[in-house]
Formats: structure tokens, C-alpha cells, sequence
């Protein structure tokens, strides 16, 4: 007799795992984490990955995301000859009506983060369909099915190659990851997908991130084959890098390298870099026929209680009266606690003012001497002020920036991870400062905001000019009014420190 699955319970499951991995962190993540933020040594990184290890405990007790990127639902299936659906919807149907359900839940609404038409207007689906979704069928009973919500800052990262076979995966890897900088959220894990063809490499390396982080375990008990070398001469050669979390310079920037392999053509040796970054999200479930599948909540007492250490460094900073005298005394590293009001915006409000001022006219928000922070926060529920509301990837605004130094006469900006050289240059033209806050951090974040109002273009739902209060909202000087930047300094230290045995990698 063929097992039957029935069509609600698909949906009920995918919708139950959903909201799951929107608040829980995998327990062997957040061990990975904890284990490697005793370990660090750069106070700048200890501080973000405290942030991190803060933040999770907080969306696990409060049941909302660990970052306000609720990622892009990406669903593995396996598929049992012998089952027969109960179901008149066809199975991908079943499980983004799944996705619409996890993400319109009204007492932890996440955010719909899908454009349709990508090339051309770029228009929100609304509802965060549809799911990327790879079938197996495969002997057997059951259906079994992993899911995943990918953030779009780490997916933006991907590398993929097409190598000559006599090349080396191994000085691939470490030519790419440098290259990658902050904007995956380090650390995390780097899935890697060695041969196939160019589209298998790349199916690899995204499922090994399915995989649990269990790099300790090789290390005791030593690599069985080729794949496990890797792992174990990846893991050491990117740490010794000393990017460190958030890219600041560090011991630990993976806490797990995953590698799969797959028979290629003898012309061939494709490979592909996938991260996952401080929002990692996943989760498995099987349907045997019994009904819908309920994800098991963990015990809170895997995640440790931390306190963040203020040190003497930190300055309060009122940003209703700050000066520029003011802000060219900040030095790269420096903790600030931001006060007061700040204006948000990200790439579509850049565009639309970057436009406007191309066309002669005025923008609908003053900027002059203000400060704009890179984010598209989740809906609040309850009585929120504004749902998870961390920092997205600074680097995406770089081409906007002159223009709005420039022409607006903004201060400063908030976002994540480095900036680049057109960016680097206008802000020392500006003597204009760039902060960043950490991501993955995001509802954490939100309770440093104490009102939300928008301001312009409300038409562009969470990408809309938003104004914030804040109060002792936590960041880091990255590009101070010079053009240093701590992204390009601190893993040069960090790295130079390790090199000369100052510091050890484990
Ligand atoms: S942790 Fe970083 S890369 Fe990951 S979803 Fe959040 S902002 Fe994006």
C-alpha cells in the first residue's frame, strides 16, 4: 500500500519549519558560535559576535527573526516512489502556499523580500513566494524535505569557476574569499561544490550548507577522503586570513568549511563557493503519512547568557547636535552608541533621490548634516515599534554615494561590512564618516529604537525613507572622515598577528 500525504500537511509543515528558523538558530550554530567568540581575541570581533550570540537569544525567547532579511526560501525534496498525494495542488504549489502562510503570520510577521520580473520593474510578490525548490525521487515511503531561508547579502557572494584540472580548489578558494568582504555576514560556513557541471557545483555547495556544523568532529577524527582534506585545509587557510566577524579582523571568520564532490567531465573541474552567513536557517522534516510535521522547539539553555563588555572606549553620540568637528574625531574601531534621530534608505530610495536631484529638483527629506542607515526593517506586531531592523549591505549604495555627500549634505551612514574605493574616496572628499552595525544582530538592533515614522516614498513599503529614534544604538566606526577604513586595516593586523604566532587559529 502506497503511504498518502496529504496536501495540508505539506503546507502546514513548510509554514510550521518556516517560522521555526525565523527565530531559532541551529543549536550546533550557535555552540560553533559561542566556542568561537570565547576564542577571540580582537575585542571588535568579540563584540559582534556577542551582538550575534545576544540577538539569537532574544528572537528565541520572543519568537521573531534573527535578522530582518528573512531570506529567500530555498526547499530540498525528496520524493518516495511509493507515496501517493492526497492533494489537488501540485507539490510546489503546496509548499509555497506554505512560504505565504510562514511569512503573512500575523504574530510574527517576516518579511517578503521576492521581486518578480528581476531585470525589469522589480516588483514585491508580496507573500515571499516563490520558493527555489529541488526535487529528488528517490525509493521509498516518505517524503522528506529540507528548507531554508537564505539571506540576500550571503547569497550575493557566491563565486563560481570553471577551473583547468591541474588548478588547485585550495588557492581558489582563498583568492575568492578575500574578495567576498563583510557583506555574508562572517562568520558562518562556506558550502563548496567541487565538479559535476557548472550547475551541479553550484546545487552542491548549497546543500552541503544543509549539513550540521561538525568541523571539531573531522578534526578529531582525521579526513577519510579527498572532500574531508579540503575541509580540514579550508578551514585552517580561511581562518588564518584574519577577517574575523563582520570582517573587523579576527580568528574566526568560518566555523565550518562544507565540501561535496561529483563525478566530472575529464575537461572539467567546475566549483562553486556558496556562505551562509550569521542568519543561518535551516531545517529538516519528513511526512510518513502519520500528518503534518512540527519542528521540536530547543532548550534555551544551549544558548549563552552573555553581557556585552562596554569598555572605555564607547562614546554616547547625540546625532541631533552632533558636529562635524565632532565626528572627524572618530577613529576606525571605535564603539559609538548612537542617540537621537536618524533617517533610513536603501537602494530603491537611493535611486529615487539620486534621480531627483539629476532632474534639478529638491529631494522630500533634508539631509543636510544627517545621517541615513541602510535598512529595510520587518513589520512590527504587537506593540512594536518596528519589527527586526539590522543593517544591510553598505556597498550596494557606493554609487550613489558622492552624489548624495555631495549634493545633500549628509553626514554620515550606517550600514554593513566594507565599503568600496568610489565609496572610500567620497566620503574622505565629504570628510563624511561611515558606521557600521553588525549583521545578524537585527532585533537587537530594534530595541534601540524607540519611534518609527516614514517620511518619503511610502510606496516602497520597507524600503521607503523611514525617520528613527534611537537610543544607545550600538556601531563601529568603519570609514572615518580620513578614509581609513577598519575593514582594510583590521585583517591585515589580524592576519600579520596570526602569521607571526601572536594569536592561534584553532
Ligand atoms: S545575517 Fe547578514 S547576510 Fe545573513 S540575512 Fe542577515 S543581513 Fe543578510
Amino acid at each position: 500500500m502506497p503511504t498518502i500525504i496529504k496536501q495540508a500537511d505539506l503546507i502546514d509543515s513548510v509554514a510550521d519549519a518556516l517560522q521555526f528558523i525565523s527565530y531559532y538558530h541551529p543549536v550546533d550554530f550557535i555552540k560553533a558560535l559561542h566556542g568561537a567568540y570565547e576564542r577571540e581575541a580582537n575585542p571588535a570581533a568579540k563584540d559582534a559576535m556577542a551582538q550575534i550570540l545576544i540577538n539569537s537569544r532574544m528572537c528565541a525567547m520572543g519568537h521573531r527573526p534573527i535578522c530582518q532579511d528573512t531570506g529567500i526560501v530555498t526547499v530540498k525534496v525528496k520524493v518516495g516512489m511509493d507515496v501517493q498525494w492526497d492533494a489537488d495542488m501540485g507539490v510546489s504549489d503546496m509548499i509555497n502556499e506554505g512560504v505565504r502562510r510562514a511569512y503573512g503570520f500575523a504574530d510574527n510577521l517576516l518579511r517578503a523580500s521576492i521581486l518578480s520580473d528581476p531585470d525589469g520593474a522589480r516588483k514585491n510578490t508580496g507573500d515571499n513566494t516563490p520558493a527555489v525548490i529541488h526535487y529528488d525521487i528517490v525509493p521509498g515511503n516518505t517524503v522528506e524535505v529540507h528548507v531554508a531561508a537564505k539571506g540576500g547579502g550571503s547569497e550575493a557572494k557566491s563565486k563560481f569557476a570553471m577551473l583547468n584540472p591541474s588548478d588547485s580548489v585550495v588557492d581558489w578558494v582563498l583568492k575568492m574569499v578575500p574578495q567576498m568582504g563583510a557583506g555574508w555576514c562572517p562568520p558562518g560556513m562556506l558550502g563548496i561544490g567541487i565538479g559535476g557541471t557548472a550547475e551541479k557545483a553550484m546545487l552542491l555547495a548549497k546543500e552541503s550548507l544543509l549539513d550540521p556544523i561538525d568541523i571539531q568532529d573531522l578534526q578529531e577524527r582525521g579526513a577519510s577522503n579527498r572532500a574531508e582534506e579540503l575541509r580540514l585545509e579550508l578551514y585552517e587557510k580561511v581562518n588564518k586570513l584574519g577577517i574575523g566577524a563582520q570582517g573587523l579582523g579576527g580568528l574566526t571568520t568560518v566555523l565550518d568549511v562544507k565540501v561535496k564532490d561529483y563525478p566530472t567531465h575529464a575537461a572539467n573541474k567546475a566549483i562553486a563557493i556558496i556562505p551562509n552567513c550569521a542568519a543561518t536557517r535551516h531545517a529538516h522534516f519528513t511526512l510518513d503519512g502519520s500528518g503534518a510535521a512540527r519542528q521540536t522547539p530547543p532548550n534555551l539553555d544551549d544558548w549563552p547568557e552573555i553581557a556585552r563588555e562596554g569598555g572605555g572606549d564607547v562614546k554616547r553620540v547625540n546625532l541631533d547636535e552632533v558636529t562635524r568637528e565632532e565626528a572627524a574625531s572618530w577613529k576606525p574601531g571605535d564603539t559609538l552608541l548612537l542617540n537621537g534621530k536618524m533617517l533610513t534608505g536603501r537602494d530603491a530610495a537611493h535611486k529615487k533621490m539620486v534621480d531627483i536631484l539629476a532632474s534639478g529638483e529638491s529631494l522630500p527629506v533634508d539631509l543636510k548634516n544627517r545621517f541615513i542607515y541602510y535598512v529595510g526593517p520587518v513589520d512590527p506586531v504587537r506593540e512594536e515599534v518596528v519589527g527586526p531592523a539590522g543593517p544591510t549591505t553598505a556597498t550596494r549604495m557606493d554609487k550613489f554615494t558622492r552624489t548624495m555627500l555631495e549634493e545633500t549634505g549628509l553626514m554620515g551612514m550606517i550600514g554593513k561590512a566594507e565599503r568600496g574605493p568610489v565609496a572610500i574616496d567620497a566620503i574622505r572628499d565629504s570628510k563624511a564618516v561611515y558606521l557600521m552595525a553588525v549583521g545578524g544582530a537585527a532585533y537587537l538592533v530594534a530595541q534601540a529604537i524607540k519611534s518609527s515614522k516614514v517620511l518619503a516614498f511610502p510606496e516602497l513599503g520597507m524600503e521607503a525613507v523611514y525617520e528613527f529614534e534611537v537610543e544607545d544604538m550600538p556601531v563601529t566606526v568603519a570609514v572615518d572622515s580620513t578614509g581609513e577604513s577598519v575593514h582594510q586595516t583590521g585583517p591585515q593586523i589580524w592576519q600579520a598577528k596570526i602569521e607571526e604566532g601572536a594569536v592561534e587559529v584553532k
